[in-house]
């Protein structure tokens, strides 16, 4: 699928739940207290269909988030499920890792390869504050469980937030030379009222990358394609010592809409365009009314069209707004 601005459209992010065990200070306010009602999101039967009309349309990567997508019973089928189909060639997925321990064997069994975790500090005060209540060594054993399966990369995604836990780049780029993990920073993007408020806490990417110098002892170089490593955004550098792959993900600072090769799931079936716009359009309803898969196509393909050139962040939040990260699938 090629969007009206030449992007070749091959990746989807799918949200199974927007249910969530932690209340991160950039992704939810208040006590936004989730419920969903099950008939609201996709089945599974609804889900596989939809993402073998995608892969026959051209997607051959997914990854599969929430919310906290290992909230949603019986995910390990769905993927075994999703495995099967011909042409999607790379299931992964995203997790706060609080439920990883337990579920790491089944998981790489049914045939994920790679995983993504959210860790924002290895201080445990820091990060309960920053998780809302999260319990860190549940997280990091979480984290061993994927490392002893053989899942791989595990690739750990730190949001850096001023006066927060940007004083913890040394100790976290240790953490992930010591495990065997690839490391990326993320800068806190204004999405979403949580994302907005945090926006006081925002750190360029050259100001992260700054620090990671200090830490390895000069410029982080070479830098390796993206695509080498994973489909996404991050800019990558190796650590020439150890070889620990280091990566910044700048949405901010350093806008990548110019090669976005995705777009968005949501549990409820809606397909967001742009991470940072409000486009979208339903899926769930066409899928409901017995619509036949030539005009499911359809609708997706006059959906690519729609594909903004970029995102319009700030515009985006606000008390109640929908656009938020849990919401969306981050
Ligand atoms: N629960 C899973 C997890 O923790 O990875 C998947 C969903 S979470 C919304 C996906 C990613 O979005 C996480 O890495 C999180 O840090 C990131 N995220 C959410 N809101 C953000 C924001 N305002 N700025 C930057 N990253 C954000």
């Amino acid at each position: 699928m090629i969007d009206s601005f030449g992007r070749t459209i091959s990746y989807l992010r799918v949200s199974v739940t927007d249910r969530c065990n932690m209340k991160c200070l950039y992704c939810r306010v208040g006590d936004d207290r989730i419920t969903v009602d099950n008939q609201q999101l996709l089945s599974f039967e609804e889900l596989t269909r939809l993402i073998r009309i995608f892969t026959e349309l051209g997607i051959n990567k997914i990854r599969l988030t929430g919310g906290e997508p290992l909230l949603r019973k019986n995910l390990v089928d769905l993927i075994r499920t999703l495995n099967a189909i011909p042409g999607l060639h790379e299931v992964s997925l995203s997790t706060n890792a609080l439920l990883l321990e337990r579920f790491a064997g089944e998981l790489y069994r049914s045939g994920l390869k790679r995983v993504n975790i959210s860790l924002d500090s290895l201080q445990p005060d820091t990060f309960a504050l920053v998780t809302r209540g999260g319990r860190l060594d549940g997280v990091l054993r979480g984290i061993q469980a994927a490392v002893a399966v053989g899942l791989q990369p595990v690739k750990i995604n730190m949001v850096v937030m001023r006066g927060v836990n940007d004083h913890e780049i040394p100790a976290m780029i240790d953490f992930a030379r010591n495990n065997g993990l690839v490391l990326r920073f993320i800068e806190t993007m204004p999405i979403g009222e949580a994302g907005a408020r945090m926006d006081t806490r925002h750190m360029p990417a050259a100001e992260i990358i700054q620090k990671v110098q200090a830490c390895i002892g000069g410029l982080p170089l070479p830098s390796i394609e993206a695509d080498v490593i994973g489909n996404g955004p991050a800019n990558y550098f190796c650590h020439l010592e150890t070889g620990t792959t280091i990566g910044i993900i700048s949405a901010k600072s350093r806008n990548f809409c110019a090669t976005c090769n995705r777009m968005r799931l949501t549990s409820r079936g809606e397909l967001v365009f742009c991470l940072g716009n409000t486009g979208r359009i339903d899926l769930r309803e066409p899928l409901r009314s017995a619509v036949d898969d030539d005009m499911v196509r359809q609708l997706i393909a006059e959906a690519v069209i729609q594909k903004p050139a970029g995102h319009t962040f700030l515009e985006n939040h606000g008390p109640g707004a929908s656009h938020a990260m849990s919401k969306l699938g981050g």
